[in-house]
């Protein structure tokens, strides 16, 4: 078993020198080297078209989904294996997308199997892009509140009203979104629908966040038709899938604190501030911010690791990605502050060339909504506290 694991350890890492470009295994230097894929998307490279494509011929965009659905087929043990590979040798992921990190999952699980076959293989080929319509102007925290309603007309559902913070929802060509179906019951009454972003009646409208971009909208739709055949799960039944698709998005969204985003702290605050007589940062105060930091990222990245094996095992409590979520989230919201603080005068500089256009600082912002995609702290705390802790509802 061990042996084959590392015959296989040696064929991953054979085939990514062989292929990876040499450009897709520098570091990224900004969001526009993320490959999100879909009909909008505009390469910023040929290698970085190129890498897509081998990657996607091999199924190793999305490693560990069956073959039958464009993925690797692989094992949680393999695909392990393909991206501690793909670090050592700096490979960039080839394509980053909600369609890998959220919809796939709810689909394998929920989906039948005329819609795995429609959709996963094009969610592993970056050929269309997914967004997610979930909140609404009413209902955030309280997502079961939406009133996005879902009229019956017999061969079609007819879906009519609004989305809020719909993430890229102008760049995406489908959307996954929860809808009213029943107004009877909250949870009890909410569907799951895909459809076409270009379907006609489906709008959307930029919202400018703090960070000077515009990564979200606010979604209308007015009369939009859309086919039976389209919806995830049963009737009334999609807030189930719904919770499973939000667990994976919090795994997905826990990933930020990661120590794997950029240098150590301690290295770049030494190369920033300079050492004192004793050769250690000299700045006592930081150093002491910095060493919590570094220690509590290593505990929150070997307990992510042990998370990660556990999900692939099917064995975690279902509400652990909150407490992931909430952990990595506050961690690289401290990080960001750390980094600004490490940078003084400099890091808050926004248009220069000397800071790549305002790069940590704008980055340092938009951590800010960390601790709310995906469901705010509080509301993570809330879930911890009532389904792992089991504590008494005040
Ligand atoms: C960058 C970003 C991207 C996003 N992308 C998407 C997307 O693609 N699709 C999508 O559907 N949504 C998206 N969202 C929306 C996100 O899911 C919501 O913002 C989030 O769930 C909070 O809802 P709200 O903004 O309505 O705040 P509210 O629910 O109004 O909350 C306001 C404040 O009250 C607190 N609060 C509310 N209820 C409680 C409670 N019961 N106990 C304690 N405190 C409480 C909250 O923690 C928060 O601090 C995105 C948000 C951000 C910031």
């Amino acid at each position: 078993m061990a042996d084959a694991l590392e015959g296989f350890r040696r064929e991953a890492r054979d085939w990514l020198e062989a292929n990876c470009p040499a450009e897709m295994r520098t570091p990224m230097r900004s969001e526009k080297d993320i490959c999100w894929g879909g009909r909008k998307f505009t390469f910023a490279s040929d290698a970085q078209k190129q890498w897509l494509d081998v990657m996607a011929q091999r199924g190793w965009t999305v490693p560990d989904w069956p073959r039958d659905y464009g993925g690797g087929g692989l094992s949680p043990a393999e695909a392990k294996v393909l991206k501690q590979e793909m670090a050592a040798l700096g490979c960039r992921v080839p394509l980053q997308s909600f369609g890998i990190s959220m919809l796939g999952p709810a689909l394998l699980e929920y989906g039948t199997e005329a819609q795995k076959l429609e959709h996963l293989p094009k969610i592993a080929r970056g050929e269309i892009r997914w967004c997610q319509g979930y909140s609404e102007p009413n209902a955030g925290s309280d997502l079961a509140s939406l009133a996005t309603s879902a009229e019956d007309m017999g061969d079609h559902f007819l879906v009519n009203g609004q989305k809020v913070w719909t993430s890229y929802a102008d760049q995406a060509d489908w959307i996954f979104c929860l809808v009213r179906t029943d107004t009877s019951q909250k949870q009890g009454g909410i569907s799951f629908l895909l459809f076409d972003m270009e379907s006609e009646g489906v709008s959307t409208k930029p919202i400018r966040l703090i960070s000077g971009a515009s990564p979200f909208c606010e979604t209308f739709f007015d009369d939009v038709k859309v086919p039976k055949d389209q919806l995830l799960g049963a009737v009334n039944q999609g807030w189930t899938v719904a919770k499973y698709l939000l667990g994976h998005e919090r795994e997905m969204i826990s990933g930020m604190g990661g120590r794997a985003q950029g240098p150590l702290l301690s290295e770049y605050a030494l190369a920033k501030i300079g050492r004192d007589e004793q050769r250690r940062l000299d700045d006592p105060v930081l150093r002491a911010r910095i060493a919590l930091y570094e220690v509590r990222a290593h505990a929150f990245a070997a307990m992510s690791e042990r998370f990660i094996d556990r999900l692939k095992a099917g064995k975690i409590h279902p509400a652990q990605p909150s407490m992931m979520k909430y952990y990595g989230t506050e961690l690289n919201k401290d990080r960001h502050e750390l980094l600004m603080a490490a940078g003084g005068s400099d890091a808050l500089e926004w248009d220069s060339e000397n800071s790549g256009g305002g790069k940590a600082a704008r980055a340092w912002l938009r951590t800010k909504a960390n601790s709310i995609e995906g469901g705010t702290s509080e509301i993570q705390l809330n879930i911890i506290a009532k389904r792992i802790l089991e504590l008494p509802e005040g």
